[in-house]
């Protein structure tokens, strides 16, 4: 997944790239651990901008995964998009010398840069990172999910249990219907 600079022209450059999940190292490991299983490849789209030393990356990320639901614990499909920008800026091949490199790094990434050196941007880190933070927190299999039943674990999606939930003693509900005498 690179970007060879000397391809940006005047024009931004478009490229779409289309890469197995298993070949990102964070996504493998959360294939393996099961966390999640692809349905689709990951395809990325993206148009680069050259502005003097910086490189514009603007894109968008869409792939489809099984997921298992937080409430009921079944498996879905759902798909997984993201619209990002990242910004990579050329190492200067002469470093001011009153500056440590190091100081430069530090100061590019707190300004959410990322560095790069020679003639191609490796993309790959770039956009693992934009697949990972695409995915939901609280996988949720549909909005209104009823989850399972606290007493027998049924899937209340399927209907009623029949247990009885009312819990025992509700005292903000008795505290309702306190009637005070003024
Ligand atoms: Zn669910
Ligand atoms: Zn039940």
């Amino acid at each position: 997944m690179y970007l060879h600079i000397e391809r940006i022209k005047d024009e931004p450059l478009e490229i779409e790239f289309e890469e197995k999940p298993e070949s990102f190292k964070v996504l493998a490991e959360m294939i393996k651990q099961g966390a999640c299983r692809f349905s689709a490849p990951i395809t990325t789209n993206i148009k680069a901008n050259r502005i003097s030393d910086m490189i514009e990356v603007e894109g968008t990320l869409i792939t489809k995964v099984y997921l298992s639901c937080s409430r009921c614990l079944n498996e879905y499909e759902t798909t997984l998009n993201s619209h990002f920008n990242l910004t990579y800026v050329n190492q200067l091949p002469t470093e001011p010398e009153d500056v440590e490199p190091e100081e430069i790094e530090i100061s590019a990434q707190d300004m959410g840069l990322i560095y790069f050196r020679g003639e191609e941007i490796n993309l790959r880190d770039g956009i693992q990172e934009q697949a990972v933070m695409a995915f939901p927190i609280r996988p949720l299999c549909r909005e209104n999910c009823k989850g399972l039943c606290a007493a027998c674990g049924a899937d209340l999606n399927q209907g009623d249990c029949g247990c009885d939930l009312t819990p025992i003693s509700n005292k903000f509900a008795a505290l309702k219907d306190l009637k005070l005498d003024e």
